[in-house]
């Protein structure tokens, strides 16, 4: 029996027990996957009662993400990059902390058909999401990035730790700075990666950054689209939610912990069919 977990805190939403249970029956593993909810001061505690009682790997949702990523006792380069862990593996009594937000991104873009090389990418949002998805999307030689955010300083935040921690280089320009002052660039892809989508909030966007038609991506996915997604529909471009990039994620962590690729397309379809989700393809 192998034994996973996901941390996080609220943590009873969770897909990732379903996901998993899916990749499992696919491999013909026994897994044990709970849901632990623990807040910020009990992670330890929690995380150590996971461990001594045989667990070997873990996701790592809200809000214990950048706590995970001190706590690990080594980090991929996209997770030193991104300062973030959500999928910690034990090896060797040790544990290793990886960030698959973006493998999950790219994939589920891959999915769309949507190429990332050469792609002018405007990402909205810089919180922990935002974070972990910008290693692989530099990795994916976009042309440039660009990050919006409500709280400027946030974006610029987010940029110079980028900047500080990428050793590839070429990079790709990126820059930063407030939802208002976006500039008027012929962006391909846009991100969103604010939670605006969760609470059924629109977002205060001006209207040219639509004028190429991007793909228009929500992280958010639900029962009927985004605010940002019926306003890009509206605009005529082509939009999707980010059920694949769940998913996608939820793979990779698989994979680390049981060198097994699972198969996210039966995943994917009965997650839309069994919870009502709308569904873009
Ligand atoms: P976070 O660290 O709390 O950051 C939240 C971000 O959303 C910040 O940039 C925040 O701006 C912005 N925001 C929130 N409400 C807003 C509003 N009404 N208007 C404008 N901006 C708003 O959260 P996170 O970890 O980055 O997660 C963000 C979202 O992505 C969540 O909904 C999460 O469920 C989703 N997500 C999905 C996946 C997936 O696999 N599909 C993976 C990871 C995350 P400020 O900085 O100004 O507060």
């Amino acid at each position: 029996m192998i034994k996973l977990a996901v941390f996080g805190d609220p943590i009873g939403h969770s897909l990732s027990p379903t996901i998993h249970a899916q990749f499992a029956e696919q491999a013909g593993l026994a897994i044990e996957y709970i849901r632990i909810q623990a807040s910020a001061a009990a992670f330890e505690e929690r995380f150590a009662e996971f461990a001594s009682g045989g667990g070997v790997g873990a996701n790592i949702t809200l809000p214990l993400k950048e706590l995970a990523f001190q706590w690990a006792d080594q980090c991929t380069a996209a997770a030193i990059q991104a300062g973030a862990v959500n999928t910690l593996t034990k090896y060797e009594n040790k544990w290793f902390g990886e960030n698959t937000d973006g493998i999950g991104l790219v994939a589920d873009l891959q999915h769309h058909r949507i190429s990332l090389e050469g792609a002018q990418v405007l990402l909205i949002g810089a919180g922990g999401a935002a974070r972990g998805v910008m290693p692989a999307l530099l990795a994916a030689k976009v042309a440039s990035v660009h990050v919006a955010n409500r709280t400027p300083e946030r974006a610029e935040a987010l940029i110079a730790r980028i900047k500080s921690h990428v050793t590839s280089k070429p990079m790709a320009p990126i820059s930063a700075g407030s939802l208002s002052s976006i500039p008027n660039a012929p962006f391909t892809v846009i991100i969103n990666s604010t939670s605006s989508g969760l609470q059924g909030q629109s977002l205060a966007l001006p209207n040219h950054i639509l004028n190429t038609k991007p793909f228009s991506y929500d992280m958010v996915y639900g029962a009927k689209p985004t605010p940002f997604m019926q306003w890009a529909l509206s605009n005529d471009c082509p939009v999707a939610d980010g059920l694949g990039m769940l998913v996608n994620q939820a793979a990779a962590s698989f994979q680390l912990w049981t060198k097994i690729t699972p198969d996210v397309r039966p995943v994917l379809l009965l997650l839309r069919n069994r919870l009502g989700l709308w569904n873009s393809l």
